[in-house]
């Protein structure tokens, strides 16, 4: 019995050796600060919670839910979509329900590549867009995010060749794991581009609710023309603190949005119906007083960290978005030995940028979401580690 040929596709579980290392230290008795995980450490807002136990109650939730989405969650991810970017989505053929949008990001892969095709993919990224890309038969072409661009891809540098295999086109701004923005004018070419090479434009916003200094991130679905090639992945997750919920959506290009709801109704039948009916609590709550409270709290400590860890001399890209720091390894390490050492030295887990891409190589990256205080103490030990090497 062995698992199938494709399984074997799958690139090597990168944090195999840090796993192991954090369980000897912990194992040793030593206390591990974990600044490595980007899963949000407040708790789902009240109001969200309360919903759900109404929607609970409800015994029509309890049968098999709309494979697309419920009309109320969809209609409700339009009407944030108008009143948030002033975008006009038709729920029903231009906006789909997902569980949580990295399974929609993985379909959506399956939907539109397979063997000769290539997806352009941003080198380093989120890894589910290559590793479903390799899945699925096509071929990935990384294209590099580099300090010096803004970590925004060149697509001017994209040969013809690959243009013309490519199908789509992957971008996540604000961006996991370098905590850059795209502009409005790198948007408005990604757009343009994919027009012209008639390519799909994959947009992962799963930051978009996240924003400092009096920055807003804004929908690819704001540029001109965007609706001609262009589907956006949303997700509730990392805004209303909602990752365990598994609840987001696909909106955009009905051709896309189409594919994407076929391919899910043959392998999935959708998400819990309570939990769309708490969604759309959520999406309706007026979040935004929320979303700026949840702001001040990640800026206080997007603060604190940069300001540690330019003491400790990294050049640090200050993040006008997203829950992650994006530095340079000290003293010449590999990503790999740079985390070995802080776990060794300082007791504190920071994730190797090499396990984003090749071009993570030579970076770290750490994460907010971690109470203040345990974020300052992880610091101060990296700051200690560091001094009693230097
Ligand atoms: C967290 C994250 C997601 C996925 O979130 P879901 O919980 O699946 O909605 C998607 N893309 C990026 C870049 C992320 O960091």
């Amino acid at each position: 019995m062995k698992p199938a040929v494709r399984m074997e596709k799958i690139p090597p579980y990168l944090f195999l050796e840090l796993d192991r290392l954090v369980e000897r230290e912990t194992a040793q008795g030593h206390d591990i600060i974990n600044l490595g995980i980007g899963d949000p450490d407040q708790p789902t807002p009240g109001w969200i919670v309360e919903a759900m136990k109404t929607a609970l109650d409800r015994s029509a939730n309890h049968r098999y839910p709309n494979y697309l989405g419920s009309l109320p969650f969809r209609q409700a991810i339009s009407r944030m979509y108008r009143t948030r970017f002033g975008v006009a989505l038709d729920a029903a053929s231009e906006t789909v329900a997902l569980i949580g949008s990295k399974e929609g990001i993985a379909h959506m892969i399956w939907a539109f590549a397979g063997p000769g095709d290539i997806v352009l993919v941003p080198d380093p990224a989120y890894p589910v867009y290559s590793t479903q890309t390799i899945l699925s038969g096509a071929e990935p072409y990384l294209m590099p995010l580099t300090v010096d661009q803004g970590f925004l891809p060149n697509l001017q540098a994209i040969p013809n060749d690959v243009r013309r295999r490519a199908t789509m086109l992957w971008l996540n701004y604000p961006n996991n794991p370098t905590g850059a923005v795209a502009p409005r004018e790198f948007l408005a070419e990604a757009v343009a581009f994919c027009r012209d090479h008639d390519i799909l434009l994959c947009s992962d916003a799963a930051y978009a609710e996240i924003g400092y200094d009096g920055y807003t991130a804004p929908s690819v679905l704001e540029i001109d023309g965007a609706k001609d090639v262009a589907i956006e992945f949303y997700s509730l997750s990392k805004p209303f603190n909602m990752t365990g919920w598994r609840i987001g959506a696909a909106v955009g290009n009905a051709l896309a949005v189409g594919a994407l709801g076929t391919m899910k109704s043959n392998i999935d039948s959708g998400a819990f119906t309570a939990v769309q009916d708490a969604a759309v609590a959520a999406l309706d709550g007026n979040p935004q007083a929320f979303f700026g409270e949840m702001n001040r709290m990640y800026r206080e400590r997007r603060d604190l960290a940069v300001t540690a860890l330019h003491d400790m001399g990294f050049q640090v890209p200050l993040p006008k978005s997203t829950f992650y720091i994006w530095f340079p390894t000290p003293f010449g390490l590999s990503s790999a030995q740079a985390s070995r050492f802080f776990v060794e030295n300082a007791q504190v887990v920071v994730t190797p940028g090499s396990a984003y891409g090749p071009q993570g190589e030579g970076w770290l990256r750490i994460s907010l979401t971690i109470d203040t205080l345990r974020l300052a103490a992880g610091l101060a030990r990296m700051k200690a580690a560091m001094q009693s090497k230097s």
